[in-house]
């Protein structure tokens, strides 16, 4: 069977059903190809889920602390793991379901079920089913790598997509990673009561943040009682009755993790190996990530590549971003390009992380004269009134420009405030602009125009 569509989609992550609907609405026929769950990551196994079980692990961090603040719950906080979960099922579901009717539900949009794979430059197989179009958008993302550690085969382990099946607590959860994903599922399951052990390679937490960052970060989690172990290989993982043993190395020492359960956050692989890329000619860097130019369009004319998979992001925004600039070029002679963005994202611990632009160790290595502005999140009334003072807030400014090159918000409402950074970066306005600002009492984001009334030249490299 050989259909002929102007457009093929391959993916339904972040990129892909948003292009399908400006696509449809011009007249294209389009044909979007799923081969596992509608909305991909971010709705099934990524954001959304996990920031409802982080909004459940909020809650009982709360109620754990309700004497605190003056509310007698009057026993023990216990969990309910089979209703945090339905919880989370229950909202991701929604955003799924949405996704799946939003496709099937358009008009001149054709969805197919299955594995999508290249035949040819301009045709995909699906099923029995061959399709052909001038133009085929890949939105294929990446899933869990697990690491190569000898014992690995011999282990059950959980990753970020399994997880989403725990209904239980486990008794100790072992995590390997010490970057976004395992923090967060790390700080989540020690709220909802486990015993959770970090084990990081690095020297440090989220080794692409800054080092004051990264050591605020290991203090939180300390204080909740999680055991970080950095510079730590982990060399051998076997299986004793109903425990997972991790033997591993840390400063020339070995020593042992004994644990129920074993969560591998090690990293993220692009999903194109198994796309039949090299039958169309599609180009891939050497960790197989799709190669694309500014405006995502890959070596193969007709072909463009969005989301993780073109290894220009690994974020829901990045990858939405993505679909806005091909439709941007494509339908409204608009030259969007990947170039304009500045890189934003967060870290949902609690305090969250949220970050802008450059972190001051790029500022520094800019060459550039740069101003820094620092606060301790216990100078913020707000996060004194919520009892929520871990943390501090920085920003750097070019000096010459008065530019901000980039900000960390680590500190309650961090994820919402950086957005007031952000936006001042993007109309590419002095940070004066903000500096003379009338915010509103008591926010966070009521201290950073204070923060920029007291910059420092930013001290040489220890
Ligand atoms: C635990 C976790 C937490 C995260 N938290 C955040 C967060 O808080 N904020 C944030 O911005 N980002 C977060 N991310 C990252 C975010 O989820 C992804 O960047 C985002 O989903 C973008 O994905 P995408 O559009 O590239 O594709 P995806 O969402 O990965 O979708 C790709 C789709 O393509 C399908 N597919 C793959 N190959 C084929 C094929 N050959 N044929 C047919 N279909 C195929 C897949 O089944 C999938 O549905 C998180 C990720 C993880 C793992």
């Amino acid at each position: 069977m050989n259909i002929a569509y102007d457009a093929i989609i391959i993916g339904t992550g972040q990129a892909g059903p948003p292009l399908a609907g400006r696509l449809t609405a011009t007249g294209m026929k389009v044909a979007i190809i799923e081969r596992g769950l509608f909305g991909g990551t971010c709705v099934n196994t990524g954001c959304i889920p996990t920031k409802t079980m982080v909004a459940s692990a909020y809650a009982a961090r709360l109620a754990s602390r309700a004497a605190e603040y003056g509310v007698a719950i009057g026993r023990p906080v216990a969990m309910d793991m089979k209703q945090v979960k339905a919880r989370k099922d229950a909202v991701s579901g929604q955003s799924n379901q949405s996704v799946e009717n939003g496709l099937k539900t358009m008009p001149n949009c054709t969805v197919y079920r299955g594995h999508a794979r290249f035949e040819s430059p301009h045709e995909v197989s699906v099923g029995d089913a061959r399709l052909t179009a001038g133009k085929i958008f890949i939105n294929v993302g990446g899933r869990a790598a697990a690491p190569h550690i000898p014992g690995m085969d011999q282990v059950p382990y959980l990753n970020n997509s399994s997880m989403m099946r725990v209904d239980f607590l486990p008794k100790h959860l072992i995590i390997l990673g010490g970057s976004y994903i395992g923090l967060e599922f790390g700080q989540m399951f020690r709220r909802f009561g486990s015993e959770v052990t970090i084990v990081e390679t690095g020297p440090r937490l989220i080794p692409r943040e800054d080092e004051d960052v990264s050591a605020a970060i290991l203090d939180i989690m300390e204080r909740e009682g999680i055991q970080v172990r950095l510079a730590a290989k982990c060399k051998l993982l076997a299986r004793h009755g109903d425990e997972i043993v991790a033997s591993a190395e840390a400063a020339g020492t070995s020593f042992e993790i004994r644990g129920s359960h074993l969560l591998a956050a090690t990293g993220r692989r692009p999903n194109t190996d198994d796309l039949g890329l090299e039958k169309a000619g599609v180009a891939v860097d050497p960790r197989g990530y799709i190669t694309v130019d500014n405006q995502l369009r890959t070596n193969v004319p007709g072909i463009w590549a969005m989301g993780d998979c073109n290894g220009h992001g690994g974020f829901t925004h990045t990858s939405y971003n993505d679909f806005e600039i091909v439709a941007a070029n494509l339908l409204d002679n608009d030259s969007r390009k990947v170039s304009d963005r500045i890189p934003t994202y967060a870290l949902f611990i609690d305090p969250p992380l949220g970050r802008a632009g450059m972190t001051e160790t790029e500022a520094r290595d800019s060459g550039r004269k740069v101003l820094m502005g620092k606060l301790q999140m216990t100078k913020v009334g707000r996060a004194v009134e919520k009892g929520e003072t871990l943390g501090f807030m920085k920003v750097l400014i070019n000096a010459e420009t008065q530019r901000i090159m980039g900000a960390s918000i680590l500190g309650t409402g961090g994820d919402e405030a950086i957005h007031s950074i952000l936006d001042v970066m993007y109309a590419d306005r002095p940070y004066t602009t903000i500096r003379r600002a009338m915010h509103i009492h008591p926010t966070v984001s009521e201290l950073i125009p204070t923060m920029l009334a007291e910059l420092q030249p930013l001290a040489p490299q220890r």
